[in-house]
């Protein structure tokens, strides 16, 4: 099946094309065709496949786009109010439709504004609400869209949503999506819907097959060292870290930037602003670990998060469900760890039944297999370094100063900083740098490689943030268009250490 197949207008072909996408995914196939058709419908399927689309391009098909708010989204979190408007407006802007997002916490007046110019106003409850009730605002919306409903209601969002229908015009389309269907989803959708159709990703399709689910025995006291060590070895590209509370997430990130790691933290009460800014910089690399709790991080739609970690395992099916679907997204693959204490095996077992999930179990590498690890991953990208003429020069001309296995070494830590030593980038660093790398080359032939296990982990890891920092801060731009992995690596005392491997072992 194509998108060709719905019979789209040109310019909502268009746009799909422009989004870069080339086939309906299996909600899309099933549930765009009945919205054409004009049907209520209430829809089933997990995160990240594809669930805003499915709605968002039936929709827009059947919008004038002359007639005020034509379609009204609900979503439980402004994170995903931006979204979600985020994606319905690349449907829609071929067609010339606006779009507005309505969210608690900024000022009324510029939103009322935005309200009367939008086709499509993506809200949330309280704040919509809000505005139908003190009558700031009149819409009619032909098309009323409640997304994730199983978490508006875990929000405590149902009476608001109740209330918000009797502003509703009860001549429309309804549409209702939900990654589960508690009994009180399916009670809401005989109140709201009309003779719906029902779309559901069978349950045995429910867990995403690109994610790989595994769990680790900790005691309790070890979940920390265990976290770190678990990251050092799987090296994400971006991972997510979940935690149960706020004050978790508080203390962990604490004691990771302690270690060293640059993270971020997301939770409940941050500042809009703050929020916002720190889910971009999560989005374009500056940050690639990300603590958060499961609501703060609800929706949250970063394509390229390679690992989510449950600190703890979460109490519920549904929240499960919900964070590792923040990983193997849009088709890549994802790995979903969580952490377990023995007496947690349980909640494994019920988890794996409701969800129709596989866990499988695995031990803590060792410190000797992490390194070795990292050892192999260094290895493998020096000896895939392209060697050229200009680097060639260059070795050439150091070694007036410096033994050729300090050059080695000096360079393998380049390769880990990303820096192109291809010739250009690397020619282009300014002396004092060259001066730095050369003296930080002379150290190590000196020593440093003797810190106990202790001492060395937190190098490598101030290390990593310091490295990362520094590259990240110009080449964000570069990292956004992919190598974000190698990237990664990016840390002087870290690659110094792993260069001290490679001599031992040479
Ligand atoms: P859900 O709401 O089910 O969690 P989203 O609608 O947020 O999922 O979609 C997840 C990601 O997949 C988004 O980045 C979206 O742009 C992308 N996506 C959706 N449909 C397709 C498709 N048919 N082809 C490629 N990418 C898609
Ligand atoms: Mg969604």
């Amino acid at each position: 099946m194509t998108f060709q197949d719905f019979n789209f207008k040109d310019t909502l072909n268009q746009a799909i094309t422009d989004a870069g996408f080339t086939e309906p995914s299996p909600v899309q196939a099933d549930a765009i065709p009945l919205i054409l058709e004009g049907h209520d419908l209430i829809g089933q399927a997990q995160t990240g496949t594809g669930k805003t689309a499915a709605f968002g391009l039936p929709v827009i098909q059947q919008m004038s786009g002359n007639n005020g708010v034509e379609a009204l989204v609900i979503v439980p979190t402004r994170e995903l109010a931006m979204q979600v408007s985020d994606e319905l407006f690349r449907f829609g802007k071929t067609a010339g439709l606006k779009t507005a997002t309505v969210y608690g916490g900024t000022p009324y007046n510029k939103q009322i504004d935005r309200i009367n110019q939008a086709n499509i106003i993506v809200a949330t409850p309280g704040r919509l609400q809000d505005l139908l009730k003190s009558k700031r605002i009149q819409i009619n919306p032909k098309f009323v869209i409640l997304d994730e409903a199983d978490e508006m209601l875990d929000m405590g969002f149902l009476e608001e949503i109740k209330n918000i229908f009797t502003f509703l015009p009860t001549e429309r389309q309804t549409l209702m999506f939900s990654a589960t269907m508690p009994k009180q989803i399916k009670i809401l959708a005989e109140q709201i819907l009309d003779n719906p159709k029902s779309v559901t990703i069978t349950k045995k399709d429910r867990t995403n097959t690109d994610i790989s689910q595994i769990f680790y025995v900790v005691a309790d006291y070890e979940r920390d060292d265990a976290l770190l060590r678990l990251i050092d070895f799987k090296n994400p590209n971006k991972c997510i870290i979940f935690c149960r509370m706020k004050k978790e997430v508080d203390r962990l990130s604490s004691y990771m930037t302690a270690q060293g790691f640059k993270v971020a933290s997301l939770h409940g009460d941050m500042e809009q602003k703050q929020r916002e800014h720190t889910i971009r910089s999560f989005k374009q690399g500056l940050v690639d670990i990300f603590i958060a709790t499961d609501v703060a991080a609800r929706g949250l739609d970063v394509n390229d998060v390679s690992h989510v970690f449950n600190y703890h395992i979460p109490f519920d099916s549904e929240s499960y469900v919900h964070r590792i679907g923040r990983t193997g997204r849009a088709g890549n693959k994802g790995e979903a760890i969580t952490l377990v204490s023995p007496n947690e095996l349980r909640t494994i077992k019920r988890i794996e039944k409701d969800v129709g999930a596989v866990m499988v179990s695995d031990v803590i590498p060792t410190r000797k297999e992490v390194q070795v690890r990292k050892d192999s991953d260094l290895l493998n990208k020096v000896v895939s370094t392209e060697i050229t003429a200009a680097g060639i020069d260059m070795v050439k001309t150091l070694q007036h100063d410096m033994d050729i296995v300090a050059i080695a070494h000096m360079l393998a830590t380049i390769v880990q900083q990303e820096v192109d030593v291809k010739g250009k980038d690397i020619i282009g660093l300014g002396t004092e740098e060259v001066k730095a790398l050369i003296e930080r080359a002379k150290n190590f032939k000196g020593g440093d490689r003797n810190g106990g296990g202790r001492g060395r982990g937190r190098n490598r890891s101030r290390s990593r943030s310091g490295g990362g920092n520094r590259d990240r801060g110009g080449r964000s731009g570069e990292r956004r268009g992919g190598g974000n992995r190698d990237s990664r690596n990016g840390g002087g005392n870290r690659s110094s250490r792993n260069g001290g491997g490679n001599r031992d072992r040479g």
